[in-house]
């Protein structure tokens, strides 16, 4: 967290099509968190960790989530099977504090859902279209590096209406060759903690190849990352910095 020691990134990823299925496990061999973990490493200045479904636990614990400033979410088929606990954990963590940063079709995770508290439902369509994402905040650090416009030659459609709260910052907007347009790169605060939704990532696609959308994901990892932890689930109720006529009495919370 302090200037001199490294980020530290948690990398979840479901981990089920790339062990499932022949062409994405030929684009991914180490997984999407093995291909995120190496943009990150590339990056420097972060200490990089990754967990997946299947580990005990998923392999998430309020001790790891404590030590880690920001996590990446990448989920796609098996949303129902991350329990409803690992979902509590990340929601209390990012109120403290902690980071998060969704990635594609995370916008159907609990944990997405949970921490905006909406259902992330969107249209979509598997058609092999040419996706442009415009860059609307250039001056972003997320988005520092990235030119007017980036092109992926293929991708799934995302389309609006995109069932999220309203953004607080709107970075990137995509065009899609069918039509539709989607709010692609967004930010939230959630108590104390920073919210990115990422959207491009098909798992069939080499998108997180890609040098922009690598250089994206990484910069919203170190912008959500803590600044603090702080645990807000209790009122306190101190004693008074200044003399007041009733120094005893007890407060109702
Ligand atoms: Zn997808």
């Amino acid at each position: 967290m302090s200037d001199s020691s490294p980020t530290r990134v948690l990398i979840w990823n479901e981990y089920l099509h790339e062990i499932e299925n022949d062409g994405v496990a030929a684009l991914y061999p180490n997984g999407i968190h093995g291909a995120l973990a190496d943009a990150f490493g590339e990056r420097g200045g972060f200490a990089v960790e990754t967990a997946t479904l299947r580990e005990p636990d998923h392999g998430l614990s309020e001790a790891r989530l404590a030590d880690t400033d920001v996590l990446l979410w990448w989920g796609h088929k098996a949303h129902a099977e991350v329990s409803d606990e690992a979902a509590r954990m990340v929601h209390e963590a990012v109120l403290s504090g902690m980071g998060l940063v969704v990635l594609h079709s995370g916008h159907m995770s609990k944990v997405f859902q949970r921490t905006l508290g909406t259902h992330g439902t969107l249209r979509w369509r598997e058609a092999d279209e040419k996706e442009r994402l415009w860059n609307l905040r250039p001056d972003h650090p997320i988005l520092e590096g990235i030119p007017e416009y980036v092109e992926l030659a293929q991708e799934e459609m995302y389309g609006e209406r995109f069932d999220v709260p309203e953004p607080d910052e709107l970075l990137m907007l995509s065009w899609f060759q069918g039509g539709e347009v989607f709010r692609s790169v967004a930010t939230w605060r959630r108590g104390l903690g920073r919210v990115v939704y990422v959207r491009p990532g098909h798992e069939t696609y080499p998108t997180y190849h890609d040098p922009h959308i690598r250089r994206i994901v990484v910069q919203a990892g170190a912008w959500a990352a803590a600044r603090v932890r702080q645990d807000a689930r209790r009122c306190t109720n101190p004693a008074s910095l200044e003399p007041v006529p009733n120094p005893g009495k007890e407060h109702i919370l």
